[in-house]
């Protein structure tokens, strides 16, 4: 498990500290919880209600799934809290996950998607890279939970004693926590102010197994906070088999069925479908759900994610939303104007035609697996947009490549990135891509353990340390260039896990990484455990490597680039760069990631090197 260096607080008596059914009854103006207050619930030992907490203050939205999994929940809520931040709202959202990992740390990519990392070192779901991006705000590790997270609290708990005596139960200890988790983010809001309103994105499928004590907190949450508090949107699929060419609606019926029989009743209904819903359908979807038709939307399939908040304000699923939990009077239409026009500008240019085209090849374990590079398929899309050019990411399966066959296996590409990794299967080919890149002026990109096997490669190849490796890769190597390093461990308190989360990047001056960023500081998220051994440093620059980005306190290599005027072959190159950062976990939208637009201009460049590449401007980038 890969504890993020921000945990929780471990005091077990914390949760108890000024619990008063008085308080929690004016609190929340409930007449039941007061009932309750008076009589069995007193005896629960916990309170559900934070400090500070106001009823009525904070809204709730709940987004559940039905039928089946994968119909985009996760795009849908972040659109449709992007389309209410841009009305001047404080959002925030909630990802709850029914498995029992603690984080998403210990899983595989290749089953799960990609490991987003958060600034405060969180190790969670794609999802809240998808948040992140269509916010354009920083989570924290309050916005991610998982059932193994409540479990084990609940537990540490009860081993403390803190039950006093009571049996600890599903109802009302486990959703008890569920709903404390929800209030306490409701008061941290975005970190600067608290929220108007909490997007709840449940995992899984209403009717699992596994998700259904959340539901259940979640309609404990609605009945407690009162009527307009909580707006429950239930996304469907209507089915539209080929052999009938016409669309059924019935499935989607049974879907929300299921969110009644858990006692609550959606006020908006999505529907997902390939084509538009037709007017038949919407209807029958409104009489068997009991919401009105105009609370029905159609939510069928669109060219891109990014057309999706749009399509939704023209549809008026955003005013919807504002009726059901009564916020409209809250809006601020200027700012709604400013934003959305920003964002439009983004549509427009994705929707412009593109005269030019690359290739960037990207070479990884998990080539097969979209999901598995996500943030990094994200930031090149950015990249593109904003330079105008169609780009193509070409998945290159690492375990296959060699010395010999690697001119053959990169030649389409204009650019490469070695993206992250763990464990030493496919190294040896991320190397003998390095080698190429290196040789033959291809840009290159190296991302953690492509920042990695850089070093080596040049370890190997132009300092003449046959044997240079790493010690993940080879414990006992004799040529350490990258290993794990005691002192280092000490420095950062980190035991033995890995570094996790947003450090400061120093930059130096004068550097293709300071053009790039336009500052000589910079905050990057990192997820490693190994790093260049100091030993090295001073033949590695001799040699004509450049650590342009370092710790600004300790002898940690953060970036590395060959100069572009430097005179001997095989160092001088237009464009090699390497973080031991994740710099595609902080690329946006409408601030693309500086070292992906870098990428992408160089790859221009050489492919049509007649035109002029417009120069990558900082005004876009990510601070
Ligand atoms: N395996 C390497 C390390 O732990 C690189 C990690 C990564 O690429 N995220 O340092």
């Amino acid at each position: 498990m890969h504890r993020s260096s921000d945990q929780r607080s471990s005091d077990p008596t914390e949760f108890r500290k000024g619990i008063d059914w008085n308080e929690v009854e004016k609190a929340t103006g409930s007449d039941l919880l007061a009932a309750q207050a008076n009589s069995s619930l007193s005896t629960e030992a916990f309170s559900s209600v934070p400090d500070g907490y106001r009823r009525g203050r904070h809204k709730y939205v709940v987004v559940l799934g039905t039928v089946m999994s994968g119909l985009g929940k996760g795009i849908f809520a972040s659109s449709l809290a992007k389309l209410l931040k841009d009305k001047g709202l404080v959002v925030t959202p909630l990802k709850l996950e029914g498995y029992l990992n603690i984080d998403a740390g210990t899983l595989n990519p290749y089953r799960h998607g990609e490991v987003f990392v958060l600034d405060d070192g969180t190790e969670c779901d794609m999802d809240l890279g998808t948040y992140e991006r269509a916010l354009d705000q920083n989570l924290s590790r309050r916005n991610f939970a998982t059932a193994g997270q409540i479990y084990s609290e609940i537990l540490d708990r009860e081993r403390h004693g803190a039950y006093l005596g009571r049996d600890v139960q599903m109802i009302p200890h486990v959703t008890g926590e569920v709903k404390r988790r929800i209030r306490d983010l409701a008061l941290y809001g975005d970190g600067s102010k608290p929220a108007d309103v909490v997007f709840i994105e449940v995992g899984g499928t209403v009717g699992d197994y596994e998700n259904s004590f959340y539901i259940e907190a979640l309609r404990e949450l609605a009945f407690e906070e009162g009527p307009e508090a909580v707006c429950f949107v239930a996304l469907t699929y209507i089915v539209e088999p080929p052999a009938l060419g016409e669309q059924k609606s019935k499935a989607a019926q049974l879907g929300v069925k299921r969110v009644m029989e858990a006692g609550i009743q959606p006020h908006i209904i999505g529907c997902r479908s390939t084509n538009p819903c037709s007017p038949s359908v919407l209807e029958k979807i409104a009489m068997f759900t009991n919401v009105p038709l105009k609370r029905c939307f159609s939510m069928h399939d669109r060219k891109s994610v990014y057309f999706i908040p749009e399509a939704m304000r023209e549809s008026g699923l955003d005013r919807e939303i504002l009726s059901v939990i009564n916020l409209h009077d809250r809006v601020d239409l200027a700012h709604e104007d400013r934003s959305r026009e920003r964002w439009m500008s983004y549509v427009r240019k994705l929707e412009a035609p593109r005269s030019r085209g690359i290739r960037i090849g990207l070479t990884g374990k998990y080539a097969s697996v979209r999901d598995a590079y996500a943030s990094i398929d994200k930031c090149v899309e950015h990249a593109g947009t904003h330079l105008e050019c169609e780009t193509e990411l070409v998945w290159i399966e690492s375990t296959e490549i060699t010395d010999d066959n690697v001119a053959g296996k990169l030649k389409d590409c204009d650019a490469i990135i070695v993206p992250g990794g763990f464990g030493g299967r496919g190294v040896e080919g991320k190397i003998a891509c390095v080698k190429h890149c290196r040789i033959n002026q291809v840009p290159y990109l190296g991302i953690c353990l492509g920042f990695q096997v850089a070093v080596i490669e040049f370890a190997r190849n132009v300092l003449g340390l046959k044997d240079a490796n790493s010690t993940e890769f080879d414990p006992d190597c004799p040529q350490a260039v990258i290993s794990e390093l005691p002192e280092q461990k000490k420095i950062e308190k980190l035991g033995g896990t890995m570094r996790l989360g947003g450090q400061q990047v120093l930059i130096q001056p004068e550097t293709l990484a300071h053009q790039l960023f336009g500052k000589t500081l910079a905050r990057q998220r990192f997820r490693h455990r190994y790093e260049v051994d100091p030993l090295y440093i001073e033949r590695l620059e001799a040699c004509g490597m450049i650590f342009s980005g370092r710790h600004p306190e300790h002898p940690i290599m953060q970036i590395l680039e060959l100069p572009p005027s430097d005179p001997r072959p095989g160092v001088g190159h237009p464009f090699f760069i390497a973080g031991q950062f994740h710099p595609e976990l902080t690329g946006r939208p409408l601030r693309p990631q500086p070292l992906f637009m870098g990428l992408l201009a160089a790859a221009l460049q050489r492919r049509y090197p007649k035109i002029e590449v417009p120069k990558w401007s900082r005004t876009l980038s990510v601070s």
